[in-house]
């Protein structure tokens, strides 16, 4: 989400007339985009900001720009006290503060010009202006905004402000002007992205939208993500089946296995009715892999509840399982009422066991696709190699003189490890 939300305001800028510095130092803009989702990613960010203070000190007329979920919605006043170094503080999604105050500097001839720019720039949002980067294989476009879910852990909603999904037409011409400057995947975005629709009036839901999007005649390949369990229907995983250009990958995060976990984490699902749904997902979409997100060390976790989430990882074999030590946010509801009572050293022995357990559950999973041909969109090059994503968005390497960039080829695979496979391309 932040990775489209900074594409957005860069293109935006480009737009304006801006072009890419080669480094902070060389810069006459700095946008800082934050994630506080976690502890650690709170600290990095305040890490990044105390780095910048210097080169405003050194250079007063450099405009720093704090962006995403460390301001959140609501702005914050006390954060200018707090960042006195701070130029403009903007909120998730939302380039215009920026803008405005940029717009402000110009002069009173350009500033007629600059206004209309900023007008047709904020009225384009995600994904239309033509970017001076090159294109890129496989774009994020947000479809839903915010999140209205109070999972107890969670300070998305209280930073990304409530759930708004965004107009189909916007997502279809988005998606289209993508495919336009060379994008052929689209990600769809949204913190429970299968509940899409569902709070507009008249609005399609999420297996209309992809079979929409399926009709944009350049567009290769559709992902979606993150789901909540309790959203992922029937329709949806169908037409997921049906649909061609949708790729058989389902990220659903369970979070912890242990029932009165879950009951505190106010998921609002059971270990079982997870096992149940991965059952159906398999059933339902043939050859579909499965990831999911996990938190260990939730506040009450005992070594039997995180044991629930230890076995359930080992039963159902998903191919990618996303890791995090619980930490307490802000304003959450485990921050204000429950104690974080597990030791970060017990946390970091639980995060260990499942990442060990999910490698070689990864390994074995991946060793059935030796000597197989799988299709692979091409992303870029990273060294010699090229590299691409299977259907099931395994990564991918092959080494190749052809321009690979966006093109859809077969690959023979003949090396295979948790974190990727190796193959070499099948002749067309
Ligand atoms: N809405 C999406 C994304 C949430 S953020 C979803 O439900 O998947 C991505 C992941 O960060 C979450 O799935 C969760 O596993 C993790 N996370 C969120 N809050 C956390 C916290 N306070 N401590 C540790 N991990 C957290």
């Amino acid at each position: 989400m932040n990775v489209a939300d900074s594409d957005r305001l860069s293109r935006s800028l480009e737009n304006l007339g801006y072009s890419r510095a080669a480094g902070a130092e060389d810069a006459d803009v700095i946008i800082l985009n934050t994630c506080v989702v976690r502890q650690s990613a709170e600290d990095k960010a305040l890490g990044r900001l105390n780095s910048l203070r210097p080169l405003k000190q050194a250079k007063p007329e450099l405009v720093i720009n704090l962006m995403g979920c460390l301001v959140g919605v609501q702005g914050n006043q006390v954060m200018q006290k707090r960042f006195p170094w701070v130029d403009v503080f903007s909120g998730p999604s939302d380039p215009q503060p920026l803008l405005e105050f940029l717009g402000e500097a110009a002069d009173c001839e350009q500033a007629k010009a600059w206004r209309e720019q900023i007008d047709q720039v904020l009225d384009e949002e995600f994904g239309v202006l033509s970017p001076t980067q090159g294109p890129r294989v496989s774009e994020n476009l947000p479809i839903v905004l915010g999140c209205s879910h109070a999972c107890a852990y969670c300070v998305i909603p209280h930073r990304r402000g409530r759930e708004r999904s965004r107009d189909a037409e916007k997502i279809l011409h988005e998606a289209t002007a993508m495919t336009e400057r060379g994008a052929r995947e689209v990600v769809l975005l949204g913190q429970i992205v299968d509940r899409y629709g569902l709070d507009l009036p008249r609005s399609p839901l999420l297996p209309e939208l992809l079979a929409q999007l399926a009709q944009i005649p350049a567009l290769k390949r559709i992902r979606f993500l993150t789901s909540h369990p309790n959203w992922m229907t029937d329709a949806l995983l169908k037409e997921v089946a049906r649909q061609e250009k949708v790729m058989p990958h389902i990220e659903v995060p369970i979070q912890a296995g242990d029932d009165n976990v879950l009951l505190a984490m106010r998921r609002g699902y059971t270990n079982a009715q997870y096992r149940e749904l991965v059952g159906r997902i398999r059933e339902l979409i043939p050859g579909v892999s499965i990831g999911t997100d996990i938190i260990v060390g939730f506040p009450g976790e005992s070594e039997q509840a995180f044991m629930k989430t230890y076995d359930l990882l080992q039963d159902l074999k998903l191919d990618v399982a996303h890791l995090a030590r619980y930490s307490p946010r802000p304003n959450t509801y485990s921050a204000r009422f429950l104690e974080d009572d597990i030791p970060a050293v017990e946390k970091m022995r639980r995060f260990r066991a499942l990442e060990d357990l999910q490698e070689q559950i990864v390994g074995e999973l991946n060793k059935a696709f030796l000597g197989q041909n799988v299709p692979v969109l091409f992303e870029g090059k990273s060294k010699k190699r090229w590299y691409g994503r299977t259907p099931t968005n395994r990564l991918a390497f092959v080494d190749s003189q052809e321009d690979l960039l966006g093109q859809l080829r077969t690959v023979r695979v003949n090396w295979t490890g948790p974190w990727s496979l190796i193959g070499e391309l099948v002749p067309a």
